[in-house]
């Protein structure tokens, strides 16, 4: 239904109202604002201001909602300026009647003013969200119905929890810290007063430091209850620190990239030092964020347009985040998010897909042939690591990969894919340096060409590991022989592909290019060359392969396939030459 302008263009002040009405649409009840929006007082008959054409929808829907149920229904009805709005009224039968007569219970919704009122309300909620950033006390709320306390300092218009659990969590956590009798006494009352939820409060108490292990901070409190809508109660206010440099350093200025007001590096590294303290037994993911050929929007848009797409990346990143944890920026062109409070890894992906999503869609309205992507590799705490670095090494190592997959893309560490920080062979990453890289890359080549030149084809089993992990494959396998048979592999495909007759067709063969290599990103677009080669892929979830032909020494043919399982991938050139320059050495031990 289109909208008349002269419902947008006139809004009328009711947004949200309730009455109770008779059986026979007489008006028992309203509140001021509905009276206002009628211009009547109470008795009117309620069906006078629907509108002619829904009057009979209006009232079968309020007659045929049975005892203790409700219904919905979207209606026009008419104000006390005979202009009529769209009003969306819940409908419901408490069973109650009143002088014999039964009564249903309406709550309005004017459709069109509410969509001011909302615009309204943010703009006073983040009014109120600066003037809280301005504060550097910590900030705490306890809801009674969800049993969930948080403890939250307020940056950057954001609530940063710091602390989030039960009550009872929060009881066994401080007095797991507390030791003098005096700062117990101190605690119980305060803990008192949350758990009863009635009235203001004011007291003083001890509670372990927030941001630093082992320390006793005196907090003075001042707390009132709030009731929600649905008349539960909210416990809430201010944990003042006697001593105002426990403040910490994240919370300060100088915690803060001066370009986008994000956390600058040390301040990320002390949240996240802080909260794998004090929320040890909670999830938390690292991601590290690169902007994908940033100097390149430099060079074609300039610096100061460069300088807007970080800035802007900035704003969409903490903005979808939304307080669940932090984003800070490492210098350049590389950004940090720690979470506290998203449990999920679907969530997660959620999050880094619709921020993905929003910073193309943000910049491609300014410049439509640019797409501004980012690489982002992701470690989980506590399953990946239980510090800092040992989450950054694995962050880092899956940004790399991200990026030499073809980047625009996030990688979550997987330790069976990615490999292990104690495993000699997979050494991770810790640069996303493309020099270094290559120079790390080509002493792996040269270790792994000299093992196959003194050892023969009896090492193939146990290199394996080591190109795949270094070369970002998942599989390997070979086929050789008079018959081509499948000879060699790394043992972790479900079904090796039985392909040898089509090793031998030249039909098949052709898809080679002269040096011999097949290259597979995308298995879907290979289909229409050979639907039976990419069937015996499938049933291994192979999404993306690379092949090599050679010639054995006994003049036959060798095959090597390198198989990625589970995504399709761009390949990066670099990795496909030194595969291409392994398999030589290889084919030549065989
Ligand atoms: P890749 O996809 O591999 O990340 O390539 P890239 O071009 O993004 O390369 P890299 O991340 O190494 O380069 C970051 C560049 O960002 C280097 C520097 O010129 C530029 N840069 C760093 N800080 C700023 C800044 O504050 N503003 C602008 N406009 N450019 C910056
Ligand atoms: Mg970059």
């Amino acid at each position: 239904m289109k909208v008349p302008s002269c419902l947008t263009d006139k809004l009328s002040k009711m947004t949200f109202c309730s009455a109770a009405i008779t059986d026979n649409f007489l008006t028992l009840f309203g509140t001021e604002f509905l009276y206002n929006f009628v211009g009547k007082h109470v008795g009117f008959c309620f069906i006078d201001h629907i509108h002619p054409d829904f009057v009979e929808e209006f009232k079968e829907t309020v007659l045929s909602v049975a005892p203790h149920t409700s219904s919905r229904l979207v209606t026009m009805m008419r104000d006390m300026d005979g202009l009529y709005h769209m009003i969306d009224i819940l409908i419901t039968n408490n069973n109650r009647t009143l002088k014999d007569e039964a009564v249903r219970d309406l709550t309005l919704f004017n459709i069109c003013a509410t969509e001011a009122r909302h615009i309204k309300y943010t703009d006073d909620i983040n009014k109120y969200k600066t003037y809280l950033s301005l504060y550097h006390d910590y900030l705490f709320d306890y809801d009674v119905e969800r049993d969930s306390l948080a403890i939250f300092l307020y940056m950057e218009r954001r609530a940063t929890v710091l602390y989030n659990s039960s009550l009872a969590e929060f009881h066994e956590f401080v007095l797991s810290h507390l030791t003098a009798s005096e700062d117990i006494n101190d605690f119980k009352i305060f803990y008192n007063h949350l758990a009863g939820a009635i009235g203001d409060f004011s007291c003083k108490a001890s509670l372990p430091s927030l941001t630093e292990s082992f320390r006793i901070d005196k907090f003075q409190i001042d707390g009132k209850v709030m009731i929600k809508y649905n008349q539960k109660p909210i416990v809430q206010g201010i944990l003042s620190p006697a001593d105002k440099d426990c403040v910490p350093f994240y919370a300060s200025r100088e915690g803060k990239d001066p370009a986008t007001s994000l956390l600058n590096k040390r301040a990320c590294f002390e949240y996240t030092s802080d909260i794998l303290t004090i929320q040890e037994n909670r999830k938390h993911y690292m991601a590290i964020i690169d902007i994908d050929n940033f100097k390149s929007i430099n060079d074609n848009y300039g610096h100061l347009f460069g300088d807007e797409v970080i800035s802007g990346i900035a704003n969409i990143l903490s903005n979808t985040l939304n307080g669940r944890g932090i984003i800070g920026r490492f210098g350049g062109d590389e950004f940090y998010l720690f979470t506290n409070n998203v449990e999920a890894e679907d969530n997660l992906r959620i999050f880094l897909t619709a921020a993905r999503q929003q910073i193309r869609y943000t910049f491609e309205k300014k410049h439509p042939e640019l797409h501004v992507t980012l690489s982002i590799g992701v470690s989980l705490y506590p399953d990946d690591g239980r510090t800092y670095d040992e989450l950054f090494q694995k962050a880092d190592k899956c940004l790399y990969i991200a990026k030499s997959r073809g980047k625009n893309r996030f990688i979550i560490y997987d330790e069976e894919k990615h490999g292990s920080l104690q495993n000699e062979d997979n050494v991770l990453r810790i640069t996303a340096n493309p020099i270094e890289q290559a120079e790390y890359l080509a002493k792996i080549l040269a270790d792994l060409t000299i093992t196959v030149l003194k050892e023969g084809a009896s090492c193939l089993s146990s290199i394996f590991e080591t190109i795949c992990s270094n070369f970002e494959v998942d599989g390997i396998r070979i086929y050789c022989g008079t018959e081509l048979k499948p000879v060699y592999d790394n043992g972790k495909y479900k079904k090796i592909p039985q392909i040898s007759h089509l090793l031998t067709d030249e039909k098949f063969l052709k898809y080679y290019n002269g040096n011999n290599c097949l290259l597979i990103n995308n298995l879907p677009n290979f289909e229409a060359n050979s639907k039976e080669f990419c069937n015996s892929l499938r049933e291994n979830n192979i999404l993306g392969c690379i092949g090599f032909r050679f010639t054995a020494r006994d003049g036959g043919d060798i095959f090597f396939f390198y198989d990625i399982f589970n995504h399709a991938i761009r390949w990066n050139e670099s990795n496909k030459n030194y595969l291409l320059a392994l398999s030589r050495i290889i084919a030549s031990v065989l």
